[in-house]
Order: structure tokens, then sequence, then C-alpha cells
């Protein structure tokens, strides 16, 4: 049987989640660029739809699986089995209000307050949970110009760098929500599913643990061994291989963090280390 996963068709995410795809193997294979489905190899087979239909999708059973934000997940008030966190797409949605509107928090809100968003159903329970009751104008999109435009005195919208915001003049005053792309299951897949939705976790999941690290090797004087493994200390210590005719020289392996690479080369150098190669790794399961 194949396993129907809903990914977004276009916009903000689709790029990113066809590369996480293809680097775990699972290459989109589709038959012309504007296909509704494609094969992703083996068992999978992946159905395109815009990211705000897929929790509808996934709920309703046309797909086993989806990728969407977790934004799109919560507003949609479907209840779907979150599998995983892809880490992309990072963004957060907030309260912003006109800089010269006075407004510091969500306090400010004023009874019967106009909201534009175009996530109505989040807004409200966000301001309903605090006891506020405002006015929603639900908007398809650019909600940010709502205040200018007299429709809605503050708005629910998405941010990541806040320069959108500022561009109009807007102000974060608070946060509704952390989101991030997430690959959600409808609930009560049976187990077979499950067993397969594993497998594509893992597989997906060894992407992301390899995108931050770097596989170092390094040609190390043997007397600067024991300093050399406070510098690398890899998933479980560094490996150490033995060179022939390597002299006075061992070869170390070791899994170390990208961010931290260039002050890692640095002190391996000071330490005497030659022929330091670094290489990007594709999958990592620990
Ligand atoms: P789309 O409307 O198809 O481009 O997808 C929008 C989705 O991308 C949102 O629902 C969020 O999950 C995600 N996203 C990530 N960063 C942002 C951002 N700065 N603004 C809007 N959406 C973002």
């Amino acid at each position: 049987m194949l396993l129907k996963i809903a990914l977004p068709n276009k916009g903000r995410l689709s790029d990113e989640v066809r590369e996480l795809f293809n680097d775990a193997g699972l290459e989109v294979r589709a038959r012309g660029e504007r296909a509704l489905t494609a094969s992703l190899g083996g068992e999978f087979e992946a159905i395109f739809v815009r990211a705000q239909d897929i929790p509808e999708f996934v709920a309703d059973g046309a797909a086993h699986a989806g990728v969407t934000g977790w934004d799109l997940v919560c507003e949609s008030g479907r209840e779907l089995d979150l599998l995983m966190d892809l880490e992309f797409g990072r963004c957060r949605l907030v309260v912003a209000a006109r800089e010269e509107g006075g407004f510091a928090s969500p306090e400010d809100v004023k009874e019967g307050m106009r909201v534009a968003s175009c996530f109505p159903r989040l807004t409200q329970e966000f301001f309903a949970r605090r006891g506020q009751r405002v006015a929603v104008v639900p908007v398809s999109g650019a909600a940010e110009i709502a205040p200018h435009l007299g429709i809605a005195d503050i708005v629910v919208d998405l941010t990541s760098t806040g320069s959108t915001l500022k561009m109009n003049g807007l102000r974060e005053v608070g946060t509704v929500l952390e989101s991030s792309a997430r690959l959600v299951a409808c609930k009560g897949n049976p187990v077979d599913t499950q067993q397969k939705l594993d497998e594509l976790k893992q597989a997906l999941g060894s992407v992301l643990a390899a995108r931050d690290k770097r596989y170092l090797m390094a040609n190390v004087p043997k007397d600067s061994l024991i300093r050399v493994r406070e510098v690398l200390p890899g998933l479980n210590g560094p490996t150490v291989v033995d060179v022939l005719d390597g002299g006075d020289f061992v070869a170390v392996h070791a899994v170390v963090p990208a961010k931290t690479i260039y002050r890692t080369i640095n002190a391996l150098k000071a330490l005497g280390c030659e022929g330091i190669l670094v290489t990007r790794i594709e999958r990592l399961m620990a």
C-alpha cells in the first residue's frame, strides 16, 4: 500500500520541504512542474496541496500524513498527531499594533476592539483565554495594512524577522503562538502505517540531525591526543586510527558542531595537527 503524504504545493515552505525529502532519499519524482501527485520512491507518494489545506486533508484521511506550518494546524482546530518538528519555517504569530497607538502589551487591548487576522480562530481563542472580548476581522492576507485602512485597531499576524511589521509601522506587543514546519498524521492510523511513518520520521530526523554537524578528520601528534580529546568530543569520543608509516601521528575522526568549526580548526592547529579535513554529513543516526 502507498502511503500518501500531503506536501505544500507552493509558498514559503514548499522548497525546503522538497529539499528535506530529497536529502532523506525520498526524491520528489513529479511528471511535470504542476503535477498534483508524485512518487517519492518506495512506498511513499506525495500529494501537493496548499499549506493551509493540509490539516484538513490529513484529518479527513485523504493523506496519511502531511507537512505544514504548526500555525495552520492549530488554526484548523483539527486533532492531528504531531510526529515531528522539522525546524524550518520558524515564525511567530504575534499581536501587533501601530507604533503610535499607545499599546505596550495585549492587556492594553480594550473591549470590542477590532483585530484583523488570517487566523481568526487562534485570535479569538487568545483573547477569550484572557477574558478580553474583541471583534475579529477575518482577512485572507496582508493583515498588516488593516490598521492603516481603518478596518482594525490591531492585528494578529505571522512574523519571523519583524521587518514586514516594522515597514508597516507596527510593533509587536505579544506572542500568540510559536510555529515551524511539522510532520503531522491523522489520529488512529493502523499499526503498519504507523511503522512506516516511524521510518519516515527516522529518515527525516537523520537529515536534520546531520545539518548542523560536520565530520572532521585530522592527523594528530600522539603526544597531543589527550588535549585533542577535549577539543573533539565527537558523538562517543573521537575515533583514533593508526596511520601506516605515520610516525608520531595518528588519524582522528570526529563529528563536531558546524557552528564552532572555525574555533575547532584553530585549536587543532595550535596542538600541532596536520591534514585537517572537514566534510558535510548526509545523515546521522545516533
Ligand atoms: P504560504 O502561505 O504557503 O507561503 O505558507 C505560509 C506558512 O509559512 C505559514 O503558515 C507559516 O507556517 C510559514 N512561515 C514561516 N515564516 C513565515 C513568515 N515570516 N510569514 C509568514 N509565514 C511564515
